[in-house]
């Protein structure tokens, strides 16, 4: 290891006592069962919300009172949430604000969905979100979301997560006849329209009816859910992993789930926002949609409801809404990769995040000469360094690989654009935007603590 005074490698398991190492392990069960409770977005406001009402906070709709104590969420359209807590302190001196995604790469249905084939029935998917797409294959797959019919009447559904119910699944080749799938590149032989999913086998009972076993899949589903293919058309279905987050390691310090990008750190920001109760400044916490497709849409982070939301705060208590701006701060919460060793080299060593170093600040992002990067001041990073500092939070600087490696973003540059202080912070995670990505529980406590510490 480099030999630097200023990069220290450490383990947060080196830094804490017995007591906060329990802390630990029983925050973690509770992000545990939060994260199996959230896999997609709307799954996750629904958990969220009854959360947020558990802890005092009510529906804030444009047009109600905002005062002085008071504690406000805004659902929007059941795919994004907004908790926002109105402090003591003078509000021109800004929000303090965190900003998380509770979107995560899934395979999302088509439109016209259905179909079968070789004596099964499928169906088609638009991969949703950066994927590998062999990964998906040949794993429990369940299936989430909501069909609107054409009465108004929405359809939610759930199903494959429990034991007892039926999964779904992608089709795999056999080794045996895979030489030549296995000769192609790993970005090639595996088309987006290949990620079919296996829905059923049995035909119906009449011989003169074409496509039989489709025609029983959609019996089946209208007999249960009442709704006809159609309806599809008004849909939002989704395929997720099956399966539920579990430990890993003889010594269970790190979580191995789906869907960590970036429930793992919308759960830290909401439970430091519970307990930040006596905390002077006004809080706004945002679970934000869409992230993994670019933050469009009027749930993504680039939707004016964010601004509209700061605004109506600012107008309530009869404050400047530039200054408002202009003074607010914010941690964009969202994962970094951890250091590898398996894959090493695309990871520089002295600026990468690892697992056990505590929560990640990644100062900028983006590709190519950091190219789309918010690149927080160096005035900023200071403020927040002293404050994790002054609150014992062991947290590390990270860069995501090497440079020209690749890149990525986050939602950072659509709230810095709007003149307030921002910089990433969040968990380092391994197999990022896999079907089970991994992280450690000592980082996912360190950044609660962070956010915790921010609020104060
Ligand atoms: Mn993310
Ligand atoms: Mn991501």
């Amino acid at each position: 290891m480099e030999n630097s005074i200023l990069f220290k490698q450490r383990n947060v398991f080196d830094y804490i006592d017995g007591e906060t190492k329990k802390a630990v392990f029983d925050y973690a069960e509770g992000y545990m069962d939060f994260l199996a409770n959230s896999k997609t977005e709307r799954d996750a406001v629904k958990t969220a919300v009854a959360m947020a009402e558990k802890n005092g906070y009510v529906p804030y709709d444009f047009g109600n009172e905002i005062k002085v104590g008071g504690k406000y969420y805004f659902n929007n359209r059941g795919k994004a949430l907004y908790l926002f807590k109105i402090g003591t302190e003078d509000i021109e001196n800004g929000i303090r604000i965190s900003a998380a995604h509770i979107d995560s790469p899934r395979l999302d249905l088509k439109q016209n969905p259905l179909y079968e084939d070789g004596n099964m029935a499928f169906f088609k998917t638009h991969y949703y979100g950066g994927i590998k797409k062999y990964q998906w294959l040949a794993i429990p797959l369940a299936l989430h979301g909501v069909v609107c019919l054409r009465n108004g009447k929405t359809v939610d559904l759930v199903v494959g997560e429990d034991d007892g119910e039926p999964c779904f699944y992608v089709n795999d080749l056999l080794p045996h006849l895979g030489a030549n799938q296995m000769s192609q590149k790993a970005s090639e032989f595996v088309k987006g329209e290949d990620l079919n999913i296996l829905v059923g086998s049995v035909p119906v009972e009449d011989k003169e009816e074409k496509s039989r076993i489709k025609l029983q899949v959609m019996q089946a589903l209208n007999e249960k859910y009442g709704f006809t293919e159609e309806d599809f058309l008004s849909a939002e279905l989704t395929l997720v992993p099956a399966y539920k987050p579990r430990d890993i390691g003889f010594d269970r310090s790190l979580i191995g789930a789906y869907g960590h990008d970036d429930k793992v750190c919308a759960y830290p920001e909401i439970t430091a926002m519970f307990e930040s109760e006596s905390s002077p400044h006004t809080l706004l916490c945002i679970l934000a949609d869409k992230e993994e497709t670019g933050s469009n849409g009027n749930t993504g982070m680039k939707s004016a409801v964010f601004t509209d939301i700061m605004y109506e705060i600012s107008k309530a208590l009869g404050a400047n809404y530039n200054k408002v701006r202009h003074n607010s701060k914010c941690l964009s919460a969202d994962v970094n990769a951890a250091f590898d060793p398996n894959f090493s080299d695309v990871f520089e060593r002295q600026n990468s995040s690892y697992i056990n170093g505590g929560v990640v600040m990644t100062k900028y992002t983006g590709a190519r000469g950091k190219s789309g990067t918010n690149d927080a001041g160096a005035e900023y990073v200071a403020f927040v360094r002293n404050i994790f500092d002054e609150a014992g939070v062991i947290w590390q600087a990270g860069e995501l690989g090497k440079v020209d490696a690749g890149g990525g973003g986050t939602v950072a540059a659509y709230v810095s654009e709007r003149n307030i202080d921002t910089v990433d912070l969040g968990v380092a995670v391994i197999s990022m935007h896999s079907p089970f990505e991994v992280i450690s529980k000592a980082d996912l406590y360190m950044t609660y603590k962070a956010l915790l510490a921010f609020n104060k």
